[in-house]
């Protein structure tokens, strides 16, 4: 299917195939699961997907940013049938082998260096494995996170995300003692104030916070994604991390980067931390890191290992297969998939901007390499978010062949395989403008 060119819809969508699976996923599935548009995967090649009834999509949400190399790349399938065939679990917490120590070595020197490594099976539970280095290392009661942030659906996790009031409803409890201040999103900067002071109020604020309520001395870490993901694909101004990082070594709170969606190569460093220079205490990675095969790792600083045997631990963590899969996946991002993240991005990205001189309702397009954000409003001088063109956009989309996914409030996310060509960038972007047309 790689020599295919375009997207081939031969049903109406659902076709009959999928429509006979969802009858059935709705009848016995937890109604906790989302269906943000009816596509049932049959198979995959590339960054294409065919689903159950034939119809091809071109694919710009890799299952939420985790197929780094496609769906079926050789090397992946490769390594991942050799660790099969060799042994496929015998429980990391007690047991060692070769393929998870090569891997967290590998992770150690592509963070920077000086890490200790610990791997679990999702996102989530990195951040509460997270947590819980935090807890024990400073024994501090707070936690400071972002509005709009996203780090996972567990108790603990949960209680540090703040993009959608529906994850918490009904669940309180959660953790205590998380503190929430605003991300300083340079399009809708908090306090009302201008687009260049976004990162200044921020930090004002926290100051603000830390003289008046929250005592910085008890305040154990400040968990931040670098892009904020599931918010709304937000790019922080220049410097606000850095500066953010350096209040914070001054009352020795330390820097948990939660890099589960924007690393792993996709914004075209192996971290989007990267980019601001930051050297997080922690640093977290899950989605991309094992196309598609569940693994997660926390990186946490050396000085910061002081927990005992027995102090965290999880039977499947790190499984072997997936840390074959994972060490596919990574030299394939040295061997050029972060450079072609990069470049294949800022080319959809300028695509994606072209279109906004005729559609000025596509507000605002932003985003570091291929993790882009279109965001969609009612009036480009109020940028009052537009939910409903969103999904009306996404839905159209849908229907051409085109898979994305929405985020935040009112942005689409595009998030595809990090194999993107520049071709298949431009198609994206020629379908993106058929469906603004049609709009
Ligand atoms: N952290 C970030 C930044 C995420 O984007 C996500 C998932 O979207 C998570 C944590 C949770 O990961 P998981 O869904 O694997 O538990």
């Amino acid at each position: 299917m790689s020599e295919v060119k375009l997207p081939e819809i031969k049903t109406p969508l659902p076709g009959p195939r999928a429509r006979k699976i969802l009858e059935r996923d709705q009848a016995i599935l937890s109604t906790s699961y989302v269906r943000p548009y009816p596509f049932v995967p049959a198979k995959g090649e590339g960054v294409w997907l065919e689903d159950v009834d034939g119809n091809r999509f071109l694919d710009l949400m890799a299952g939420i940013a985790v197929n780094t190399t496609g769906y079926n790349h050789p090397r992946v399938v490769k390594a991942v049938s050799e660790q099969a065939a060799r042994f496929q679990h015998l429980c990391f917490s007690d047991f060692s082998s070769e393929p998870q120590v090569s891997l967290a070595e590998r992770l150690n020197r592509l963070a920077g260096g000086g890490f200790r490594v610990y791997f679990g099976n999702s996102g989530t539970e990195a951040v509460e494995a997270a947590i819980k280095v935090v807890r024990y290392h400073t024994h501090r009661p707070y936690i400071l996170a972002f509005t709009g942030a996203f780090h996972g659906r567990t108790l603990g996790s949960l209680a540090l995300t703040s993009s959608n009031s529906k994850y918490r409803k009904g669940f309180a409890p959660l953790l205590p003692g998380v503190v929430h201040v605003p991300y300083p999103h340079p399009y809708r900067p908090p306090f009302g104030a201008k687009p260049e002071d976004a990162g200044k109020v921020v930090l004002d604020y926290i100051e603000h916070l830390f003289k008046t309520k929250l005592p910085p001395e008890e305040v154990g870490a400040i968990f931040f994604e670098p892009v904020q993901g599931e918010g709304g694909y937000i790019v922080p101004p220049a410097g606000f991390f850095g500066k953010l990082s350096e209040l914070a070594r001054r009352y020795g709170i330390l820097m948990v980067a939660d890099e589960v969606q924007s690393g792993s190569g996709r914004t075209g460093r192996f971290l989007a931390s990267e980019y601001e220079n930051l050297n997080p205490d922690i640093v977290l990675l899950a989605k991309g890191m094992g196309t598609g095969y569940p693994i997660s790792a926390v990186l946490f600083k050396e000085e910061l290992s002081s927990w005992p045997p027995g102090a965290h631990g999880t039977t499947f963590g790190g499984n072997p297969v997936a840390a074959a899969a994972a060490m596919a996946t990574l030299d394939l991002l040295e061997e050029g998939l972060m450079e072609n993240a990069a470049r294949v991005g800022q080319r959809l990205m300028d695509g994606l901007r072209s279109l906004q001189t005729d559609f000025p309702r596509l507000g605002d397009v932003r985003g570091r390499g291929l993790m882009i954000g279109l965001d969609f409003v009612k009036d480009p001088e109020t940028r009052e978010e537009d939910a409903e063109l969103r999904d009306r956009v996404g839905e159209a989309a849908f229907q051409k062949g085109l898979l994305t996914l929405p985020a935040g409030p009112s942005t689409l996310r595009l998030s595809p395989p990090l194999i993107l060509s520049e071709a298949e960038a431009d198609l994206a972007v020629g379908l993106i403008e058929e469906v603004l047309k049609g709009l």
